[in-house]
């Protein structure tokens, strides 16, 4: 009988099992604690627990653990990046982040992406399979383990869509912020998507109080279409009604993320368009210059993201330039993996 995952367990459904096992409910807590609070990820060391019980967690439960592959530390910015095997041999990278506020982490949500966005590492590698909550959730605990220190934030802006992979981040994010397990407010995570509309309009609906990153990258449909396939399911006026409905429903403000490409997207009449197409809406356009990836010649000149940033200025909409973390380690997002794959790894 293959083992249940007991890290992807909400605390009720880990009670519902013990209380079949005929155990007392209140164990499930203590071991819950255990494992999201104090963090203690071995059965034996429970040591509250009686004998009988820590058996019958060895025989029936595992604890989907994490493998660090790789650790690369910015020599600029104090910024990490780790890539972490999974149980089966997997990879996925994770970015924990200095600012002055705190520490904040960029994690994955599956092997590789089916978005297939033109620009990104992670789409050009392919896709593998989604990960469960327990393997997004211990991309955190292992990070904060080496770290020696808790997050403040945490982003989920790593391999993947996360809304491709809906009910395991729903599920992550509710363990991540469950007050008897390791208790982080919605407040201080964002969850970034390449707009597949009508999981927006099922985020927006549940009200929770994460911020929603679009990734939007063009205002126009045709070149949207061509950088990033999604645009062709869902073109950008339905992408637009549901970032409103979500705005509407949640009070939440959006961020658009904008990667500025040169000759794709800066021009003075990308600005006019997006300025017209965010004008009056509750929210915020983040431009980042494009990370290079040796299969495409994309670009940003130095000064492109501030020019930019100036033009929207200009049409009333405010932009901040994302500050560019650990320049220094392994370019792009997704470039990891795709390494340690390409080594014998299990890319397909
Ligand atoms: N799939 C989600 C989250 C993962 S990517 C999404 O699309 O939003 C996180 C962010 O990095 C997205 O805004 C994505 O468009 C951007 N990104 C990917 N590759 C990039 C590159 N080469 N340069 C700059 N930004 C990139």
């Amino acid at each position: 009988m293959e083992k249940t995952d007991i890290l992807s367990l909400s605390l009720e459904e880990l009670e519902q099992l013990l209380i079949a096992a005929g155990e007392k409910k209140f164990r499930a807590k203590q071991i819950f604690q255990w494992l999201h609070v104090k963090r203690v990820m071995n059965f034996d060391k429970m040591t509250d627990i009686s004998v009988q019980l820590r058996q019958h967690l060895k025989e029936n439960f595992c604890i989907n653990g994490l493998f660090m592959q790789k650790r690369l530390e910015s020599a600029i910015d104090n910024t990490v990046k780790y890539l972490y095997r999974l149980s089966d041999g997997n990879f996925v990278e994770t970015v924990l982040m200095d600012y002055n506020y705190g520490k904040s982490i960029c994690v994955s949500t599956q092997v590789g992406c089916k978005m297939g966005c033109n620009f990104c590492a992670s789409a050009i590698a392919g896709f593998v399979r989604s990960l469960e909550p327990s393997e997004i959730l211990m991309q955190i605990y292992e990070t904060e383990r080496d770290a020696g220190t808790r997050v403040s934030g945490v982003v989920l802006m790593g391999i993947g869509e996360p809304l491709d992979n809906f009910d395991n981040v729903l599920k992550f994010l509710s363990l991540l912020s469950d007050k008897n397990g390791n208790n982080l407010s919605l407040r201080h995570v964002a969850l970034s998507t390449c707009g597949i509309v009508p999981r927006i309009y099922k985020l927006a609906d549940m009200k929770l109080q994460l911020t929603l990153s679009v990734s939007l990258h063009s205002p126009y449909n045709d070149k949207r279409s061509e950088i990033m396939p999604v645009n062709r399911t869902y073109n950008i006026d339905e992408l637009m009604k549901a970032c409103r409905y979500y705005i509407d429903k949640t009070g939440r403000r959006i961020t658009f993320e904008y990667a500025v490409i040169d000759n794709v997207n800066s021009s003075d009449k990308d600005a006019d368009r997006l300025a017209a197409l965010l004008r009056g809406m509750n929210c915020h356009v983040n431009l980042i210059p494009v990370n290079r990836v040796k299969e495409r010649n994309y670009k940003t000149a130095r000064s492109g993201v501030a020019d930019f940033a100036k033009r929207l200025g200009q049409r009333g909409i405010n932009a901040t330039v994302r500050r560019t973390l650990g320049s220094d380690i392994e370019a792009a997002c997704g470039q990891l993996r795709r390494d340690a794959g390409s080594k014998g790894g299990t890319d397909n």
